[in-house]
């Protein structure tokens, strides 16, 4: 017997029929005896009508306006609420004593950074108390309160997060996400039919894998689960009894091969400022207005100067950003004198990470050689004591995931 906290995201909720089969997943948790928090995702496609729905409501009056995002959130958190009371209302029919509460009701305590924010804490004292009392707890993910009172929402795919911080936030023995997987594999079944579930991943490799472009966890819950220690596990809601995979100490991990998984991402911009002074101050010059116009810069390289006068400058960031990273560059021309600025959005990152590669030398140098033999050309490399990413033509990525899931020896039997 135990506390746990499950989690069941879009596809698992996508109408009343998916929601009874979820209920009877919880159902079965409760007759083992457990004490259960439920958090859950809106239906499917919801939350990306919502977001629509803000934007045609700003739009309509104001062709560039951008909705409020404190209004913005409380239309999209609505989604989430929906299917926690949907969820409430059919265990309660099945005879399981269940009630929704909405992230302000637990509460969920975030920053003030509506859109995107973060979580603070989760006292949830009175919740707690309702689940010890037997009564199974339905969490809206997604949402939280925020400074004022004010809804907030985490960032899409924020249910994750909200379901690792209320796991660690009533003391639950394990987390249970449930997805449209069987767990987290080597790299994307879709581009690699041969990858492979992984039983066990390191918090730190999920970490990696997650910010490199994996998308089956929200970033920040993994963030949460290391920092915590909430073991994690990752399942499918249609065939909940096989496979899953187990977010754990490394230390629990005992063959640690170089590397466990591949991510890529092609969500990747390239800037680059030809002839910028190879003098003291000009990253600054540079990085300054990119930070304070919110740009997140990834990747960055510097070319040695041939004459000892000039040289070139290279980063990346998200195909979002690119725009406002080409205006602040412009208007802060002057500071920075470069001669021109070429930009591309053809561009993807391929990462390989894990833990193992600590221990082994020799593993980047695969990576390259790899990829050379296929041709394909490396624009970037960026690395870690856990991974290596390179930027890439977008047009070769496919290849470069196969080659590498090959190289690495990943591939299924
Ligand atoms: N419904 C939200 C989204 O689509 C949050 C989530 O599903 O995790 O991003
Ligand atoms: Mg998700």
């Amino acid at each position: 017997m135990a506390t746990i906290a499950m989690k069941f995201g879009g596809t698992s909720v996508a109408d009343i029929e998916r929601i009874r089969h979820v209920a009877t997943l919880v159902k079965r948790e409760v007759e083992r005896g457990n004490k259960v928090a439920v958090v859950v995702s809106a239906m499917a496609g919801e939350t990306n009508k919502l977001v629509a729905w803000t934007n045609d409501a700003a739009r309509g009056i104001n062709n560039l306006a951008i909705p409020d995002q404190r209004e913005y959130d409380v239309v999209v958190a609505a989604g989430e609420q929906i299917t926690s009371g949907l969820l409430a209302i059919t265990l309660n029919a099945m005879g399981v004593k269940a009630r929704s509460w909405a992230g302000w009701q637990v509460p969920i305590n975030t920053s003030a950074v509506h859109g995107s924010a973060r979580i603070e804490g989760v006292p949830a004292t009175e919740m707690k108390r309702a689940i010890e009392g037997g009564e199974v707890a339905v969490v809206a993910g997604f949402q939280g309160v925020a400074p004022g009172v004010r809804i907030s929402t985490l960032g899409r795919g924020g249910s994750d997060t909200s379901a690792v911080a209320v796991a660690a936030g009533i003391g639950a023995a394990r987390c249970d996400i449930y997805t449209d997987v069987d767990g987290v594999y080597t790299t994307d079944p879709r581009i690699v039919p041969k990858a492979r579930r992984l039983e066990k991943i390191a918090y730190e490799e999920m970490l990696e894998m997650a910010s490199l472009g994996a998308k089956v966890l929200q970033t920040r819950s993994v963030e949460i689960a290391m920092l915590h220690r909430v073991p994690t596990r990752v399942l499918s809601t249609f065939t909940p009894d096989v496979g899953g995979t187990l977010l754990c100490d490394e230390e629990d991990i005992v063959e640690k091969k170089p590397v466990t998984g591949i991510a890529y991402s092609r969500d990747e911009a390239k800037i680059t400022l030809h002839k910028v002074p190879d003098k003291p101050g000009v990253s600054a010059a540079i990085f300054g207005p990119l930070a304070d116009a919110g740009v997140n810069v990834d990747m960055i390289v510097q070319n040695v100067s041939e004459d000892g006068e000039t040289t070139d400058l290279t980063f990346t960031c998200t195909r979002g950003e690119l725009t406002r990273a080409l205006a602040a560059i412009e208007t802060h021309a002057k500071d920075i004198r470069y001669r021109s600025v070429t930009h591309t959005a053809d561009v993807a990152k391929v990462s390989i990470i894990g833990i193992g590669m600590r221990a082994h030398p020799g593993v980047a140098q695969l990576m390259f050689r790899t990829l050379a033999e296929k041709g394909i050309n490396i624009e970037v490399i960026s690395t870690s004591e856990i991974k290596v990413s390179v930027l890439i033509a977008e047009e070769y990525v496919e290849l470069a995931v196969r080659a590498l899931h090959s190289a690495y020896e990943l591939d299924a039997a």
